[in-house]
This record gives C-alpha cells, sequence and structure tokens, in this order.
C-alpha cells in the first residue's frame, strides 16, 4: 500500500534546504536582533525619518528587513523569490503592501497595481491566488459610517461608490484571469461592509469553483458562527464558499477601541478560545468540503498540524485545490517548506512595494518576531539548530 510521507516541522534541513550557508547565518543574525525590539524599532523610525530626507539608509533596510520579509520593490524584482519557492514546490501570493495612504490617487493606484498582480498570476501554478486589503482602495471611515448606519454627505457617498466599483473591477479582473483572488480581513468596525461586498462576489463568481475568497478572523467571538452563517448562505444559494481562515491581526486596536467607545470587545477573552474556534472552524471546513474551498493562513504548528490530520482523515489528495495552507515569506519556513515537501498544497504571501513605503508593514513583521509577540523564539532556536546540522556534517566530512 502507498503510505504517504508523515509530517514533521522539526525537520530544519528541508526548513533551510534553500538557504547558503551565508544567507543562513545572515538570517540568524537577523534573528538574533529582533530580540532586541527597541533597537530595531528605533532603526526603523530612523529609517522613516531617515529616508524622508534622503538619507542613504536605503540600502541598510534592504539588505537586511526588507530582504527577510519581502520580495521587492516591484513584481518584477520578486520574480528571483518566485522561481525559489516554485522549485520548493511552494506557490506564491504577490501581496501589494503599501497601507496607510488615504486619497483617491493612492487608491487608484494601488488598485492598478493588484490589477497587476492578478495578470502577473493569470495561469501560473506556483501563483495560486490574489489579494488585496480593502482599505488599500477604499476610505475605510467613509465604510465605518456605512456600517454604523449614519448619514452620508454627498462627497462620503461618491468615495463609497467609487470604492465599490474599485473592488468589482478587481473581482471581474479576477474571474476573467481565472485567478483565485482573496480579500484580507480587516477591523471589526467596517468588515460588515467588506462582507457584504465580498458576498456578492462569491455569488456571482463562485458557481463552478472558488474564485473569490472571504476572510475569517477567529479572533473574534463571533467568527465561528459567521463561517457557519458563509456556508449556509452557499449552501442556499449554490455557490462554492471561499473561506481563508486566520487567528487575526488587530488584537489591540480592537481591544482599545472597544474599551474607549464602552462597547463589548468583539475579540475573544483569551488566546486558548481563538485556538480552539480556529482549529474547530479547520474541522467545520474540511468536514463541509463539498461546498468549502479553504486556505488555513497561520504560523501556528498545532492548527498546521491539525489541517495535514484532517485532510489525511477524510481521504483526499493532499494537493486537493481546495485546501491550501498559507504563511507569510520570511517566516515559518519550517512549516511551509516541511508541509510542502509532504505533498500539500502551501502559498507564501510575498509582500513587495517601494521601501520606504512597506516600513508599516516591516515594523508589523519586526513586532511579530521581538519578544514582544512571542513567535520568534521558535525561529531563531530552528535557525541555531540548523546551522549546527550543517556545522556538524561539515566536520563529518
Ligand atoms: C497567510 C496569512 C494571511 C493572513 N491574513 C490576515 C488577514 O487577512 N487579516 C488578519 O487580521 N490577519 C491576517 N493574518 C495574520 C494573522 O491573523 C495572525 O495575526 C498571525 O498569523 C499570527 O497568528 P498565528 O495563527 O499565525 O499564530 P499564533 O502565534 O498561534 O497566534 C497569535 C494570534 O492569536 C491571537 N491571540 C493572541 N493572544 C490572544 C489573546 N490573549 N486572546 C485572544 N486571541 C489572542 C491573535 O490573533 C494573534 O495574532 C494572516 C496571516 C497569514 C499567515
Amino acid at each position: 500500500m502507498h503510505t504517504k510521507p508523515t509530517v514533521s516541522f522539526d525537520n530544519t534541513g528541508v526548513a533551510f534546504a534553500h538557504k547558503s550557508d551565508g544567507a543562513l547565518r545572515k538570517m540568524y543574525g537577523l534573528f538574533a536582533l529582533m530580540h532586541y525590539p527597541f533597537l530595531l524599532f528605533t532603526a526603523i523610525k530612523l529609517a522613516n525619518w531617515g529616508l524622508k530626507w534622503n538619507l542613504p539608509i536605503k540600502g541598510l533596510i534592504k539588505y537586511t528587513v526588507f530582504e527577510q520579509f519581502c520580495g521587492g520593490e516591484n513584481i518584477p524584482d520578486c520574480g528571483e523569490k518566485i522561481k525559489e519557492l516554485a522549485t520548493y514546490g511552494i506557490g506564491t501570493i504577490l501581496d501589494y503592501s503599501v497601507e496607510g495612504k488615504m486619497d483617491v490617487t493612492s487608491y487608484d493606484h494601488t488598485k492598478a497595481e493588484i490589477l497587476k498582480t492578478i495578470r502577473e498570476s493569470a495561469g501560473k501554478q506556483y501563483m495560486p491566488f490574489a489579494v488585496f486589503k480593502v482599505s488599500g482602495i477604499a476610505n475605510v471611515t467613509v465604510l465605518a459610517k456605512v456600517q454604523a448606519g449614519e448619514q452620508l454627505t454627498a462627497e462620503e457617498q461618491a468615495a463609497y461608490t467609487r470604492a465599490e466599483k474599485r473592488i468589482w473591477e478587481l473581482f471581474d479582473a479576477a474571474a476573467e484571469n481565472k485567478v483565485r483572488i482573496m480579500v484580507d480581513g480587516e477591523e471589526s468596525w467596517f468588515q460588515d461592509v467588506i462582507d457584504s461586498w465580498v458576498q456578492a462576489a462569491m455569488r456571482k463568481y463562485n458557481k463552478e469553483t472558488a474564485v473569490v475568497y472571504n476572510t475569517f478572523q477567529l479572533y473574534r467571538h463571533d467568527m465561528l458562527r459567521n463561517l457557519k452563517d458563509a456556508h449556509h448562505d452557499a449552501v442556499a444559494n449554490g455557490y462554492f464558499l471561499g473561506a481563508k481562515l486566520v487567528r487575526g491581526a488587530y488584537l489591540e486596536k480592537e481591544r482599545d477601541r472597544a474599551r474607549e467607545m464602552g462597547y463589548p470587545s468583539p475579540i475573544q477573552a483569551t488566546k486558548e478560545a481563538t485556538d480552539r474556534d480556529y482549529d474547530k472552524a479547520l474541522q467545520f471546513c474540511i468536514n463541509n468540503k463539498q461546498r468549502v474551498f479553504l486556505v488555513s493562513g497561520t504560523h501556528n504548528e498545532v492548527s498546521n498540524m491539525v489541517l495535514t490530520e484532517l485532510v489525511d482523515l477524510h481521504g483526499m489528495r493532499r494537493n486537493d485545490e481546495r485546501v491550501y495552507a498559507a504563511q507569510l515569506y520570511g517566516m515559518s519556513d519550517a512549516i511551509s517548506f516541511n508541509l510542502a515537501k509532504a505533498g500539500f498544497n502551501v502559498a507564501k504571501y510575498l509582500p513587495y512595494g517601494p521601501i520606504a513605503e512597506v516600513l508599516p508593514y516591516l515594523s508589523r513583521r519586526v513586532e511579530e518576531n521581538s519578544g514582544i509577540a512571542g513567535q520568534s523564539s521558535r525561529e531563531f532556536l530552528q535557525l541555531k539548530k540548523e546551522i549546527a546540522r550543517r556545522k556538524s556534517l561539515s566536520n563529518k566530512a
């Protein structure tokens, strides 16, 4: 009988096979530095300031954090990394990561850039999805007013209509190019508006297969229910639900706003509750695989292992197009490369954009990989282990 290879995330040889000894040492140095987040945040603040004043700091950023977490400044720059990931059976999801610019010109520019990522991904096996954040192409203050049921001014109404038009241009282009497109999940106070747009797009474009995917943030205590409701809508209206599961990235912001404005926090009371709902959501999606296409976006080893067990338990092919695991570029290689090696579908978000403009994205990665959020130690230990492993191999030789 043909047996499936077992999955382990401890195989650092597989995890870092794509890194030369030099590249590995450089990465180790960078992750070691992340144990001193104060130093890195100061460096990023200085970089922000330095880039504004045209100081020669770009090179330093470029060859350190930018190189670790981003693909390049534009799509052609990303080519090498896309190719490298594909060599190891890993797909790339181009992610234009310019954030926080709130004006019409930027929204139009960002939309045009996302259209490029859709066209770039068309017909390419190793570019299985496009992705975007609504906040990059729409004024979220206006969306929040819509969600709160407030009256819009004529100007705001026009902004809302333009935003809706941009979003549909992206859905239409994705469908036309046969590229699956994921819409990132954002803050709860305008997420309902995003959800209603994405649901309308799924009803239109997901009849034969999933083209459009919404995001479900399981750190919200209402999200497992929302996922089930979304599935119900898919059944009732005869379409496939595209579901990207994540835990959620705006925990502090959500809790702070709820406290300041005096409403109950939408966030789960504990990390354990988030973890429990994430794994239940995985189970729900696989149980309903006839109707659900799943992307599991997590760096959590337990959840990734749960996903592999569910796929095997249900007798699905590991490369069934309905199930993908996804991680961010530069993080959790032990998970991505080992999953791909064991035959599962894996893709990594590859952020790109002009260095000065992706600094907010880089700051978040530094935060996540520093002691503050506690994600890094494992990454760091794995790098250490791999360096030692290679050293002992060369000693034996
Ligand atoms: C491919 C990919 C796509 C992503 N897309 C999105 C997106 O569209 N929208 C989005 O918001 N995020 C997105 N994220 C980020 C994601 O939501 C998480 O912030 C990040 O991945 C860390 O969670 P984890 O599951 O990887 O790992 P873990 O380290 O196991 O979990 C950390 C997460 O647990 C939750 N948590 C931590 N402490 C508590 C607590 N005390 N109480 C309750 N919950 C807690 C938080 O969500 C925190 O981010 C994405 C991540 C990936 C890998």
